[in-house]
């Protein structure tokens, strides 16, 4: 390495005159780059807006009282407790200056780089609709599985003691929007919460009475998977008492509930949005080049163009895969490219001129759980699992991708207790000044309250 090669080598970093490496986010793509830069020679400043990393596939699961939040996040500067070269701080970045090289952070000053690594992942999208955007609520982040678990909770509780039967119906109606997997696991974790908890604990409320809608925009679900995987998901929520509206669009929502693109009015308390995300990017002018989704449109090497010393990975970005085709927003190709980045830098600041061969993503198979017993599975060479052994497969994948072995043994106890006992404990309603509120004041009477 040439002393004085990169611009901000100057000692202002704690290692001491080592290249900078700034990675914005730690999800899936920031922390598997973090750690693969783990004791190399280069300082490493993690930033995220959480102090934890979280585990988003079992999101579903902490929003339907099944684990707790702590057992799918982990402290950040827990796993980085032993790094000589690695150092987490909990910020929100609030833009990037690709030409000054600087990160700028809400309420500290700018912090320079030699390397950033963008991987600040994805949100929700609503394409505009700005009664949606208000009116339901979403399953991206912590907070959000909490909302959700205290609100379907609420409505539980207040239909219990309401006598009109169109506010008990309304309280009852929970319309799930998006049939993606984010969509079906949350219907079918949900079917189960009521078939565990109403059935049994809400002396008023007959599981007749309970209706989860499932709206799809296309002719089936699950479109990233086969037509086979697709049906069969069907199938089994149908047979869990879930309403499936394929060829459905959700027009507008209100208090009242929402509209369908056939006209079809359903009244609700609960909009539960799963139909779209889009990226997450804090970069500012001049914007790099994107795609139509506003993914950033890396080039083969992960590279933002143009700007020096710059990557993107994960849902914010992508590079061009031909005919307009973009890697999926899943956790595997954040990983994938988190570790390609950490090992094109390291390149880099061994002075190794010689070009990386271009990123290829590894696919080593999806899958989705629609509930016990349940799942579907494609894997590599074209195989697919349904049912049990697929349900068995993706429950033994996730905790075993889950960070930390008291996390994994807390979720594996909790399903454990909840496929033998039939009973969900964690069903605590929260709405602390910490908390944001549930989305819906529900029962009160007036307007729904909506963050
Ligand atoms: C409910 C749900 C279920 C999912 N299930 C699966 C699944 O089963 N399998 C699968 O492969 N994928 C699944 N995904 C998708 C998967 O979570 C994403 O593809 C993956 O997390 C992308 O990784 P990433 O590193 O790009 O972003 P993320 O993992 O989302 O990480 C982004 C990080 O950036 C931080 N951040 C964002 N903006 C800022 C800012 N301005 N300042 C500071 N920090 C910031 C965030 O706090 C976050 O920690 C699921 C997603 C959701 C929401």
């Amino acid at each position: 390495m040439t002393e004085g090669k990169f611009p901000h080598q100057r000692g202002e970093s704690h290692g001491g005159g080592r290249p900078r490496v700034v990675i914005v986010g730690a999800g899936f793509g920031g922390l598997a780059c973090a750690r693969k830069l783990d004791r190399q020679p280069v300082d490493v400043v993690l930033l995220d807006q959480d102090n934890y990393h979280l585990f988003t596939p079992l999101l579903y699961q902490v929003a339907t009282g099944l684990l707790n939040p702590a057992d799918i996040a982990y402290p950040l500067r827990a796993i980085f407790r032993h790094s000589p070269n690695v150092r987490f701080r909990q910020a929100t970045v609030a833009g990037v200056n690709l030409m000054a090289r600087t990160v700028q952070v809400r309420g500290g000053p700018d912090i320079p780089y030699d390397f950033l690594v963008l991987a600040t992942g994805s949100t929700d999208n609503y394409f505009g609709n700005q009664s949606i955007a208000q009116l339901s609520l979403g399953l991206k982040v912590l907070p959000h599985a909490t909302r959700l678990r205290n609100h379907v909770l609420t409505c539980l509780e207040r239909a219990d003691a309401e006598a009109d039967p169109a506010a008990r119906q309304a309280l009852l109606t929970f319309v799930v929007v998006g049939g993606g997997p984010t969509g079906v696991e949350y219907s079918g974790a949900l079917a189960e919460l009521m078939q565990i908890v109403a059935s049994k604990d809400y002396h008023e409320i007959s599981r007749s009475e309970i209706r989860i809608i499932l709206v799809e925009g296309s002719a089936r679900l699950l479109t990233a998977f086969s037509e086979h995987l697709g049906r069969y998901a069907q199938r089994v929520l149908e047979r869990r008492g879930v309403d499936v509206r394929t060829n459905a669009l959700v027009k507008t929502a209100d208090q009242q509930g929402v509209a369908l693109s056939d006209g079809t009015v359903i009244p609700s308390r609960t909009i539960i949005w799963s139909a779209g995300v889009r990226p997450n990017d804090p970069v500012g002018e001049p914007s790099p080049p994107r795609f139509r989704d506003r993914r950033i449109r890396v080039d083969a090497r992960l590279r933002i163009a143009g700007a020096a010393g710059a990557y993107a990975i994960g849902d914010v970005a992508s590079p061009e895969l031909g005919d307009q085709r973009e890697l999926p927003m899943l956790s595997p190709p954040a990983m994938q490219g988190g570790r390609y980045v950490a090992a094109a830098i390291l390149d880099a600041i061994r002075g190794d001129t010689r070009e990386r061969a271009a990123f290829h993503y590894l696919d080593k198979g999806t899958m989705a759980t629609i509930g016990r017993n349940a799942g579907v599975a494609h894997l590599p060479g074209g195989l697919e699992i349904t049912g049990f052994f697929g349900w068995l497969t993706w429950l033994f994948v996730h905790i075993y991708y889950l960070i930390g072995f008291r996390n994994r043994l807390s979720a594996l106890g909790s399903w454990a207790w909840d496929y033998l006992r039939h009973d969900r404990p964690i069903r605590i309603i929260l709405a602390t000044g910490v908390e944001p509120e549930p989305a819906a004041s529900v029962g009160s009477g007036s307007a729904r309250k909506m963050d």
